[in-house]
């Protein structure tokens, strides 16, 4: 009955999501997928999220960020802070 507006919200609200994502800010709770740490990076990558730490992130960016549909780098905050 209400499939056509239910798939509508979904689109819209994953549209949303996406762009948030990619624009969202690092904070304290992302952490490094591959050693737990802060993360500093945000890599999209086929519409996947891959987050680094600064250290981790310099290891991959040569061969990532390549590839990469979006890579938000935020690792100079760690110079600044
Ligand atoms: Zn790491």
């Amino acid at each position: 009955m209400t499939t056509i507006e239910h798939e509508h919200a979904v689109d819209a609200s994953a549209d949303e999501q996406a762009g948030q994502a990619a624009d969202r800010p690092l904070t304290g709770l992302d952490r490094c997928d591959s050693c737990g740490a802060q993360a500093y990076v945000r890599a999209l990558l086929g519409g996947s999220e891959l987050l680094f730490c600064a250290h981790h992130a310099r290891k991959h960016e040569a061969k990532l960020r390549p590839v990469a549909e979006a890579w938000h780098d935020e690792s100079h905050k760690l110079i600044e802070d």
